[in-house]
């Protein structure tokens, strides 16, 4: 349920409902826009009358209860825009987060080159796989730990943010040692152990949809890792199956505003997996960000034809520094901004 404060509530009195909440058991998580507080509460054991009498105390406006089946993720649990935080780094922002680099970590040298071009270009964070899902067990598995130093150092020397995939629970401790955001991939979506322990830690995870997952459903992912406490979710869309085979995956934008009506949680989309074909990409994620995604999460390699995953799909550096390019007109458009370069307000200024 939620406790929607009154416009002329005071500190006291939101404080009153917040120790009323815990003298039940319950905990409230406060959110506020310039109009009003709103107050949502967490517990697993309401009370029948708790609502009633949280009604009667003073600057409490109304209680309501929450109509979807997931409730920390919903935006009528906190109607305000969630912003994920990464050091200084802000996900759901004015700012657009281009998150780029190679599908599988291969080398030192191949994800310094990526992280540096990426960077001069305007991304901020680096991606990179250490351990791969793959559909083949005969396929390039990753390098593993060895994969999260090169991370790690690389984000030591460029500055960049680090994302990179978590495939199992025992895993989850060294890429949280070594990375800034965890990524759950599209195959783990309902792996609920594992939601379970990124929601023990208190970093980012990017939560892809599953390939064959509805909206609700990757609703309800979301809420397993913001029940076991870590409200730090960013979602991203990266295609689903249909009967189309034209493209690797169908690129759903339209969950873009879809979910950002039912949740309050930023998004992000993927155009590499979302189309499976390099040409695809920069239109798919111009329109992404004309749809209202708070970033972008692209494959970039320094000799695609080389990949040891998913060549066909990444981006050269070239077209990566030219995607930029043609972000920042688009931005300026949705009133948002992108990194890097001259914005194209500032050029007409
Ligand atoms: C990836 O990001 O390289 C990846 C495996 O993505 P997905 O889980 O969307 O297939
Ligand atoms: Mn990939």
């Amino acid at each position: 349920m939620i406790v929607i404060m009154s416009s002329h509530a005071d500190e006291e009195q939101i404080q009153g409902v917040m120790a009323r909440l815990e003298s039940k058991g319950l905990k409230g998580h406060r959110s506020g826009g310039e109009e009003r507080t709103v107050i949502g509460v967490i517990g697993t054991r309401f009370e029948p009358q708790l609502g009633e009498q949280l009604e009667m105390l003073p600057g409490v406006e109304r209680v309501t209860p929450v109509s979807k089946p997931y409730k920390l993720a919903s935006r009528e649990f906190k109607p305000f825009d969630s912003i994920v935080r990464v050091g200084d780094l802000e996900i759901g922002g004015r700012e657009i987060v281009v998150m780029a680099g190679p599908c599988s970590v291969e080398s030192r040298e191949q994800v310094l080159e990526t992280a540096e071009a990426v960077k001069a270009a305007g991304a901020t964070v680096l991606r990179g796989g250490a351990f791969k899902p793959r559909s083949s067990p005969y396929s390039f598995q990753g390098m593993g730990e060895e994969g999260l130093r090169i991370l790690a150092e690389v984000r030591e020397l460029t500055g960049l943010k680090v994302v990179s995939e978590v495939m199992e629970p025992d895993q989850v401790g060294p890429v949280a040692e070594h990375c800034d955001i965890l990524q759950i991939g599209t195959r783990s979506m309902q792996n609920f152990p594992l939601l379970r322990e990124v929601g023990k830690t208190d970093k980012p995870v990017l939560l892809k949809r599953g390939m064959a997952a509805t909206i609700e459903e990757w609703l309800m992912a979301a809420e397993y890792i913001m029940a076991s406490g870590n409200f730090n979710v960013i979602l991203c869309e990266r295609g689903i199956r249909t009967f189309e085979t034209a493209v690797r995956n169908t690129l759903d934008l339209s969950a873009v505003p879809v979910v950002k009506r039912l949740s309050h949680l930023p998004v992000i989309v993927d155009p590499s997996h979302g189309t499976g074909k390099w040409y695809l990409v920069k239109p798919m994620a111009m329109a992404a960000i004309a749809a209202g995604a708070d970033g972008l999460l692209v494959e970039v390699h320094p000799s695609p034809d080389t990949a040891a995953s998913d060549g066909p799909q990444s981006l050269n550096l070239p077209n990566f520094a030219e995607l930029m390019q043609s972000l920042r007109a688009v931005g300026s458009a949705v009133g948002r901004t992108v990194p890097g370069g001259i914005s194209v307000g500032a050029a007409v200024a």
